[in-house]
């Protein structure tokens, strides 16, 4: 088996000017990526967007027709970000490298997308920081084209993943978890696994949350999937999360996660979802560190 993938466009660092989501951190992360040497430039793969029967397999065709009018509609305005050909395009480049990621994971273990994680989306409308819901474009790819059973979302973003789990709601194959910050943007939806936490938290008490939730997604659901959104704003110098994790504290966060998976032999995506730290290098740091500490684990297990 080859080893893990790693999956990176361009087209993500979209122009949205000044703004608290820094989409320059993608480019960051895939130079620190190949700078710490956990892959070589030639490694990277360079996704297709998302087609429209992708797309149309999770969004509306109504809001779709609105985002390639690439102006604001009743359906698009809720973004938080403006909106342009270049941003949706962008997007939906980000979904296809979420189902490359996806169908790499299944070939070879692990995939990691340097990108991605958009799961405020909803099938009908924008929300958030978000115009399309990569993960479940991926989600839904892995339940209908590749025709998994099981498909699990481990959402350790600090905002909860409202739109995924919406969109999921009726799928018993997908099980939506997510852990998150509770009194903070946006409202809530049920996923089949919720754990909302209180602000300032720490490291202790976020791991004690999260591990035996991940133990039992692995032990009880046995996915044959997991797509992780590895938010790195549970950071404690994060902008919009305070969970108050210190870097340390991010890096159990990724044990946790990781290991269970490794151990039971199941193929994971990352993907980078939030980060807002108020040092952008922070934001790149803990990105890095997501993959380095996934493929240690997986090192470790092989
Ligand atoms: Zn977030």
């Amino acid at each position: 088996m080859s080893g893990p993938a790693f999956v990176f466009h361009p087209d993500y660092e979209f122009d949205i000017g000044r703004h608290v989501f820094p989409t320059e951190k993608f480019r960051l992360f895939r130079d620190a990526v190949v700078e710490e040497g956990l892959a070589t430039v030639d490694a990277i793969e360079y996704p297709e967007k998302a087609t429209d029967e992708e797309l149309l397999r999770v969004h509306r065709p109504r809001y779709l027709a609105d985002l390639r009018s690439y102006s604001h509609t009743g359906r698009t305005l809720h973004s938080e970000l403006p909106i342009s050909r270049s941003i949706v395009e962008g997007c939906v480049r980000t979904a296809g490298g979420t189902l490359h990621a996806a169908r790499r994971a299944l070939e070879c273990g692990a995939a990691f997308h340097l990108g991605g994680g958009f799961h405020h989306a909803f099938a009908g409308r924008a929300e958030g920081f978000c115009y399309i819901n990569d993960v479940a474009i991926a989600a839904a790819w892995a339940r209908r084209v590749a025709r998994l059973d099981r498909v699990a979302v481990i959402d350790t973003d600090v905002h909860q993943g409202n739109g995924t789990a919406h969109i999921f709601r009726n799928d018993p194959g997908v099980f939506t978890f997510s852990i998150h910050q509770q009194r903070l943007y946006p409202d809530k939806q049920t996923s089949r696994l919720d754990i909302g936490l209180d602000a300032e938290i720490g490291d202790d008490g976020y791991c004690e949350a999260l591990a035996p939730a991940v133990e039992s997604i692995v032990r009880d659901f046995r996915p044959q999937l997991a797509l992780v959104v590895a938010g790195v704003d549970p950071y404690e110098d994060d902008k919009l999360g305070r969970l108050g994790l210190s870097f340390a504290g991010m890096a159990r966060r990724e044990r946790l996660t990781f290991a269970p998976l490794a151990a039971a032999g199941i193929p994971f995506v990352t993907v980078t979802g939030g980060g807002y730290a108020r040092r952008l290098e922070d934001t790149v740091a803990l990105h890095v560190q997501t993959v380095r500490i996934a493929l240690d684990v997986l090192a470790s297990e092989s």
